[in-house]
């Protein structure tokens, strides 16, 4: 392997943008990834409005060609929402939720990096990393050297572990990793037809479920803080048992950790930068990770680029964005979850059921990111100012 300017670990939503917006500056960049891709990944795949402005405006892949290529394979404006009894809610958005297939979707992502001139290592695991001299060294024994790193891999982050002790609160990370469980289904194994994503609320003390639509499968999960579960699968096989859905047993589970209110505040380390789940950068209510990952990929490499061009410190820029565009709604975000979870203990699901219907435009645009989570605000993402 060459010289690098920047070392991408890894090749998600948050490595891939990274990447393509170094490679597009012109910046020598490695990007390695242990999988060869396509790779499967577990994920739900919805995507809401802010993540179809953001392909299109920073990587130009717009809704119909995203469509016509199948990477979205379905799309509704409708969603329901479900207490354990009845349904508390249903209605239209102002946008449609798209779904799409992670195989499809990251690998696209993966070649839009390539194209832009980053140097793709599929194959590559990394064991471990120097944060501060920006040395990543992968399991073959490999080592690799660059001005600066970026740290994408994941929620079991290799590159963040090996952050000195006091840049990442341990207990607080461990504390609000949320098991996730889920499986796919051809149709005609659910109990009924799904044209539009169905949340289901309080199994989970602060958590849910889902079922979300697809052009050949329906897709199901649930995801929550432990808290008092002790036996995660036995609640998803409660979960579709109240699904009604046949032979529960038989199925074989698929799970994966998320970071459902991880986001750190300062994600960085001498020359090197985390993004995505590496950072704990999902949305605390929904488990919206996708966009969160690429808006900060794309910071990261924006804040890369500017220092490697003018000087300066990555991690300022990369601060500035954070903490102006991301973590005020994360944040946000945060506290109206623990508003509706402990109303919901609290008042009952039908407390739920009524606040949602009152407010079901300004939620919806919450959650699609035309709103911001600060309730009252309009969003403005500055990825659609021309903000380069
Ligand atoms: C069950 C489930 C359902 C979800 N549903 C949704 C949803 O519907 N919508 C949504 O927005 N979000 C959803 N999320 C969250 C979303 O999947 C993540 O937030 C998002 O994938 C994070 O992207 P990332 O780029 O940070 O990391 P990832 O997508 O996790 O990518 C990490 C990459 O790291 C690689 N890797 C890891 N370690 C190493 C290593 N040591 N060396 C080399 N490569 C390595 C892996 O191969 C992988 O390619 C869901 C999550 C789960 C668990």
């Amino acid at each position: 392997m060459g010289e690098f300017d920047v070392v991408v670990v890894v090749a998600g939503p948050a490595g891939s943008v990274a990447a393509y917006a170094l490679a597009r500056r012109g910046k020598r960049v490695a990007l390695l990834d242990r999988a060869r891709f396509p790779r499967p990944k577990l994920c739900g795949g919805l995507l809401t409005w802010k993540s179809m402005r953001l392909l299109g405006a920073v990587l130009g892949l717009d809704a119909p060609f995203l469509l016509e290529s199948g990477v979205i394979n379905y799309a509704s404006d409708r969603y329901s929402i479900f207490g354990p009894r009845q349904l508390l809610a249903a209605g239209q958005l102002s946008f449609p939720f798209h779904f799409t297939d992670r195989n499809r979707f990251d690998a696209l992502l993966l070649e839009c990096a390539a194209r832009a001139g980053a140097q793709v290592f599929e194959e590559t695991q990394v064991a471990s990393c120097v944060p501060h001299k920006g040395v990543v060294t992968t399991t073959a024994g490999r080592e690799i050297r660059a001005h600066y790193l970026i740290g994408a891999d994941g929620v079991n982050s290799v590159v963040r572990s090996c952050f000195p002790h006091d840049r990442v609160d341990r207990d607080r990370w461990k504390w609000n990793l949320a098991p996730a469980i889920e499986i796919s289904l051809p149709p005609d194994r659910f109990p009924r037809p799904v044209d539009h994503p169905e949340l289901h609320i309080g199994m989970l003390d602060a958590g849910y479920g889902w079922v979300f639509p697809n052009r050949d499968r329906v897709v199901l999960g649930i995801c929550g803080l432990r808290r008092n579960i002790s036996n995660y699968s036995n609640k998803f096989r409660e979960y579709l048992e109240y699904l009604d859905i046949s032979d529960p047993s038989g199925i074989s589970l698929k799970g994966h950790p998320l970071p459902y209110g991880n986001y750190l505040e300062k994600p960085w380390c001498g020359r090197t930068l985390l993004a995505g789940d590496a950072a704990g950068l999902v949305e605390p209510l929904f488990g919206e990770g996708i966009f969160f990952a690429m808006a900060s990929g794309l910071y990261a490499g924006k804040s890369v680029a500017k220092a490697l061009e003018h000087g300066g410190n990555s991690a300022r820029f990369y601060e500035q964005r954070l903490h102006g565009q991301l973590l005020p709604e994360l944040k946000a975000s945060d506290r109206l979850r623990w508003l509706l979870f402990r109303g919901v203990n609290l008042l009952g699901d039908r407390a739920l059921g009524l606040f949602v219907r009152a407010a079901s435009r300004r939620l919806g645009d919450m959650v699609h990111g035309k709103r911001s989570y600060h309730w009252t605000r309009k969003k403005n993402w500055d990825f659609l100012k021309g903000c380069q």
